[in-house]
């Protein structure tokens, strides 16, 4: 197994939409090296293009919260409906030191495919809702912060700009 690089904001393909999986086998060698990847850099979810793939999966693992769900694959996760609103901080492995409040979803139904090729349709609700949003919105090529009124945005402009430029802000923010 091995720890991957992460691919920071500024990327293309981080703004691509990533490439619908139809063989399952394809994404089986990467999975090992996702959890690892993502377990090293304390994520709870990591995408497939934040390593640098061109493919619509990603793995998540809320296990060492509250929220006692186990590790999961998700493959060509769609959300098909959605309820409700709240906000929760959000912080993203490609985007270092910045954190923000957004705006989503409470509950959202989602269809994916499991490691086995199984179509899967569930609702998640809470943090494993929410990291779920934001992992689909990385495999469509959005950002957490795209959901940024203009204002809050702008406050964060030149740290996206040396991200892109060096991989990490001077100083970090919560908004
Ligand atoms: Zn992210």
């Amino acid at each position: 197994m091995a720890v991957l690089p992460i691919v920071k904001y500024g990327d293309p393909i981080l703004r691509t939409r990533t490439e619908h999986i139809a063989d399952i086998q394809t994404v089986l060698p990467f999975i090992d090296d996702m959890f690892e990847t993502m377990y090293e850099e304390a994520g709870m979810g990591l995408a497939a293009n934040q390593v640098g793939l061109d493919m619509n999966f990603a793995v998540i693992d809320i296990s060492h919260t509250e929220e006692d769900e186990g590790p999961r694959i998700v493959i060509n996760p769609e959300i098909l409906e959605s309820t409700g609103h709240y906000d929760m901080e959000e912080g993203c492995l490609s985007i270092p030191e910045i954190r923000a409040t957004i705006a989503r979803p409470e509950k959202v139904h989602v269809r994916y495919q499991d490691e086995e090729g199984t179509t899967r349709e569930e609702w998640f609700d809470g943090l494993l809702g929410r990291v779920i949003q934001h992992e689909v919105d990385h495999l469509n090529g959005v950002f957490y912060i795209d959901h940024l009124t203009p204002a809050k945005h702008a406050l964060i402009d030149k740290r996206l700009v040396e991200i892109a430029e060096t991989g990490a802000p001077t100083t970090g923010i919560t908004l």
